[in-house]
């Protein structure tokens, strides 16, 4: 159920996917902390399935459409990170879309929330770059962590997030892809996308087969 993506002697990281509708969670133990990507339902279960020891577990979340949330409140006494712009949507089933897929409506009780701003952030000596790029979501969140990016469900490695929701805008989505593209070109190739859905690549193979990060 756990595939391992990437380890090093500080940091391992983790992928599943879960219910309800197929999300990538990843468990990213660095150094004696647990940071959890997107926890969909199930989420608590995961660390069970490795023997790494951690102190204490993070939320981190890249937008709060309810998928990527459902599983917060497997972690009461948990931190939720994510920024202002993609809060709106954890207490609130309207924005979340829960409810319109058939299933029951998703309202995070969880209020341990830190928000991060966009820029560099550090919880727990773990450093990482926050940005914000709206079009799916008005607060789409992609987390860099030098060597791997979380890109939630702006960008997957062949494709895009859709921009028919509500709430997505699909001019700011052109807009994100062409200011992200320029920030990839900075990047090592090697480096790992880790999107929110499906597969991950490499930051050379998202540039050279996803046709939506070179057509804007
Ligand atoms: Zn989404």
């Amino acid at each position: 159920m756990l595939k391992q993506i990437y380890e090093t002697q500080t940091t391992k990281i983790f992928k599943a996917v879960l219910p309800p509708v197929g999300v990538n969670t990843y468990l990213l133990y660095h150094q004696h902390h647990l940071f959890i990507v997107d926890p969909g339902i199930g989420s608590s279960k995961l660390p069970e399935d490795n023997d790494i020891p951690y102190d204490e577990v993070s939320l981190l979340i890249t937008h709060s459409h309810f998928d990527h949330i459902t599983g917060i409140d497997e972690f009461p006494d948990s931190k939720i990170l994510i920024t202002q712009e993609a809060l709106p949507g954890l207490k609130d089933s309207y924005v979340n879309l829960s409810g319109d897929f058939g299933g029951g409506t998703t309202v995070v009780q969880n209020s341990n929330i830190q928000i991060l701003s966009q820029g560099e952030n550090t919880v727990l000596d773990c450093a990482f770059q926050v940005m914000i790029y709206p079009g799916h979501t008005q607060g789409d969140t992609v987390f860099d962590f030098g060597p791997f990016i979380f890109t939630g469900d702006f960008v997957f490695c062949d494709s895009i997030g859709r921009t028919d929701f509500r709430f997505s805008d699909n001019d700011l989505m052109k807009k994100s892809l062409a200011k992200f593209r320029q920030y990839l070109l900075q990047k090592e190739p090697t480096d790992l996308i880790l999107p929110g859905h499906m597969g991950v690549c490499s930051v050379k193979k998202l540039l050279d087969n996803n046709v939506f990060l070179s057509v804007y």
